[in-house]
């Protein structure tokens, strides 16, 4: 049996898991967690039976407690609530799939307790990477990607661990505007960002994948999972989303991995590494999706995916004010307060008011990271 919490149970990637969960038959869940979907958490909490289940919105607290009185689940709430599930004493492993860097306390309380990280919330390590990997070394955990490029390239470097990375190929389905013109973005609708051709996720990682922003994330992201320079993370848009990204090594050759759009393959890859014994999803069929293409991100359009580089290069703080000025940016967009270009606009302004602390702290981290939420509401 192996034991795990998720945070952020009732999302997109949170119900997934607890299909994979079911799929394996020997995964005991013994913590979840939702910021204010009691209806949702009630139902997992009465199906799993976990020890501990957090609801972030401390204002649902006694609704949650009320709805599922009759089961012997403790209930926790807010901050020190998610922070208590993610390190339990019963668990090995912990499902990080809330979305932002609200995840960020939590995961670093899960590290320091010796829990394996199967990471989803990318924004965690964006924000403060060079801090995370190490102390996942110090501590001995391991942090498997669930995020599908990074799961492809930690696939591509399983029996390759000696050998140097020479480029990593990120692959990009390019959303549902890829090949518009910055022109032809003008009053695009938020039902239009929405709609995207291949992933059905959250939101907010739906709107990212629009701008592009998700991609520039996930460049951060692989950067510190794998230590490889921006320089060498190339980004190919892959319209068909079955090459979920590459590892090119210093002979030339390049490994994939294949599969089809269907985050459950990345989750059960996770969950049960190294092993490969439980099928999830349909099986790949080449000969129906017969052509695989390959195109250059247009960078004047998707201005996200260049501020994602630029925060990379002037490093320190200034990746932890991109994505928390992006999280606001998004917020705003999808409640209708601004464009869909306003967006990048916003990022931008963010990061040129922000001089960077280098050598920095988790403290100088949440310090940028509130201080870009609260500049970035006001824009
Ligand atoms: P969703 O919005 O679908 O789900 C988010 C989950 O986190 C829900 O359980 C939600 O609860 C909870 N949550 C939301 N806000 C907060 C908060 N402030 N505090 C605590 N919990 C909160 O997101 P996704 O599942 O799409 O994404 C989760 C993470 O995984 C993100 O970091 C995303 O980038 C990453 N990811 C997602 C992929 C996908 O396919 N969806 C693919 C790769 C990575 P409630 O339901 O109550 O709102
Ligand atoms: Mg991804």
């Amino acid at each position: 049996m192996k034991n795990i919490s998720i945070l952020g149970s009732t999302g997109s990637i949170g119900t997934q898991a607890l299909e994979v969960v079911d799929a394996c038959g020997d995964v005991c869940v013994h913590a979840l967690s939702a910021h204010s979907n009691v209806a949702l958490l009630s139902e997992q909490i009465r199906k799993y039976k976990p020890q501990k289940a957090c609801i972030m919105n401390e204002d649902l607290y006694s609704a949650l407690k009320l709805s599922v009185a009759d089961t012997s689940t403790e209930i926790v709430c807010g901050m020190e609530g998610l922070c208590d599930i993610a390190s339990l004493s019963s668990v090995e492993s912990v499902l990080t799939s809330v979305v932002g860097n609200v995840g960020l306390l939590p995961t670093l309380e899960a590290i320091n307790a010796g829990k394996d990280i199967l990471l989803a919330n990318k924004e965690t390590l964006v924000t403060s990477g060079s801090i995370i990997m190490p102390l996942a070394k110090e501590k001995g955990v391991s942090i498997l990607p669930v995020d599908s490029e990074h799961s492809a390239i930690f696939q591509s470097l399983q029996g390759n661990e000696h050998n140097r990375i020479s480029k990593i190929l990120l692959t990009a389905s390019g959303g549902p505007f890829f090949g518009k013109t910055r022109d032809e973005l003008k009053g695009v609708t938020k039902a239009d960002a929405l709609n995207h051709p291949n992933w059905s996720m959250g939101a907010k990682i739906t709107i990212d994948s629009a701008t592009m922003m998700n991609k520039g994330l996930e460049v951060i992201e692989a950067k510190w999972l794998f230590g490889v320079e921006s320089e060498d993370i190339e980004v190919y848009i892959h319209r068909q989303s079955i090459v979920h990204s590459m590892v090119e090594f210093e002979d030339r050759s390049v490994i994939a991995q294949l599969g089809n759009p269907d985050m459950k393959l990345p989750i059960v890859y996770a969950l049960r590494y190294p092993c490969r014994d439980v099928a999830v999803g349909s099986r790949l069929n080449l000969f129906d999706i017969h052509t695989l293409t390959f195109d250059k991100p247009d960078p004047d359009t998707f201005e996200c995916l260049s501020l994602a580089y630029r925060a990379l290069s002037q490093g320190g703080t200034m990746s932890a004010v991109m994505n928390a000025a992006n999280e606001i940016a998004v917020e705003k967009f999808l409640k209708g307060e601004i464009e869909f270009l306003q967006i990048p606009e916003i990022i931008k302004s963010a990061m040129d008011a922000h001089t960077p602390t280098l050598d920095f702290t988790i403290e100088d981290v949440l310090k940028a990271d509130a201080w870009a939420r609260e500049y970035s509401a006001q824009q």
